[in-house]
């Protein structure tokens, strides 16, 4: 005899009915918010899908009919609880197929097709995943040390699984548990002290099937981080050194060696906002014999890039190790899943000498 599964949970039963346990059927009822049949029905699982169907304002539907509507409207009920946005098409791709179900229709249409035990499984990873980050909300990540944050990281490591990806309903789950940790965890959890690269990623993050915009910073925070940092300091007086001499103003755009546009800052915002970026240069001496400068950095935003931060940062920070090690790597399958997108980003501004 053939062992029969329940289609919901997977575990085997042995009972009459045809597609639940008795434990899940029980928990359907509760679940749907029917009230439970009264012990004179004989065919518990048959009268679900008939209480089903009428709560559709279907009638005289056949058995087989019944059925197909009662797993389709169960998973239905599952998606709604994930209340994922990247859901929705296909929820309505259900409730269409939901619509079509009709006393004379002759076939059954499918226009999305899924088993209930994978729609069951996807639930639960997203109810393990919000227990976990109900937990996550809590940590201080300046007083954690770097065993406890990279433990609560890992906790949440199985929500990066590429294999995922292949199928259109456990894509949209995967991606919006990723999206709201890179958004949680990260923007608002790990780096609240390091506003700029907050911002790029948050920018980075696209909502589904949505572009990232390419960006333009221009506040003053940024700049003045930016005109505080050795880096800088050293970068323009190196420049004026090589190219200003007995002149009154020069350019250095991208025809100039590398080494006099690429610039990687030591702090470690800005080390993490910006990996490779150059950084051009209009200096023009005015009046006061005093020299004004044009800025201009590029940087692409791509969080692969951040491996190699650790050999510029500052070693002593917990979140550096996180970020060029851990982090990076479920960056990259976040990439791949499109939840982190690259786009092109330019700091600008004017500043003189004695302003920095
Ligand atoms: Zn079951």
């Amino acid at each position: 005899m053939d062992e029969k599964r329940c289609i919901l949970c997977n575990k085997p039963y042995n009972y009459k009915y045809e597609m639940f346990g008795r434990g899940c059927l029980d928990n359907l009822y509760n679940l749907l918010g029917f009230s439970k049949s009264p012990r004179i029905i004989w065919n518990k699982e048959l009268n679900l899908c008939t209480k089903i169907a009428w709560k559709n304002h279907k009638f005289f539907l056949n058995k087989k009919k019944k059925y197909a509507l009662a797993q389709k409207y169960i998973a239905l009920t599952y998606l709604n609880m994930m209340n994922y946005e990247a859901l929705n098409d296909i929820k309505e791709q259900i409730s269409n197929d939901i619509k079509n179900i009709k006393m004379f229709s002759k076939n059954i249409v499918e226009t999305i097709s899924f088993s209930l035990n994978d729609i069951y499984k996807l639930f639960n990873y997203s109810q393990k995943f919000n227990e976990i980050l109900k937990e996550i909300k809590k940590v201080i990540w300046e007083e954690v040390d770097e065993k406890v944050a990279e433990d609560f990281i890992k906790s949440l490591s199985f929500i990066f699984d590429e294999t995922k990806k292949a199928n259109p309903i456990s894509y949209a789950v995967f991606y919006s548990m990723q999206y709201t940790f890179w958004q949680v965890v990260v923007v608002g959890g790990i780096l609240t002290n390091m506003k700029l690269s907050a911002r790029l990623l948050s920018n980075s993050l696209s909502i589904f099937g949505k572009e990232p915009r390419d960006m333009l910073i221009e506040d003053e925070e940024t700049i003045k981080s930016i005109l505080d940092s050795k880096a800088f300091k050293e970068r323009i007086g190196k420049l004026i050194y090589k190219y200003g001499k007995e002149k009154d103003e020069f350019v250095v755009d991208n025809n100039e060696p590398i080494e006099d546009i690429v610039i990687r800052f030591e702090k470690n915002d800005l080390l993490f906002a910006l990996h490779d970026a150059t950084m051009l240069v209009k200096a023009k001496k005015d009046k006061e014999n005093k020299w004004n400068f044009e800025i201009e950095i590029n940087d692409i935003y791509d969080f692969t890039d951040f491996k190699d931060i650790k050999e510029y940062a500052n070693v002593e920070d917990v979140i550096t190790d996180i970020f060029s090690t851990l982090l990076n790597n479920l960056g990259v399958i976040s990439s791949e899943y499109g939840v982190i997108k690259t786009y092109d980003l330019k700091i600008k501004f004017k500043t003189k000498e004695g302003e920095f």
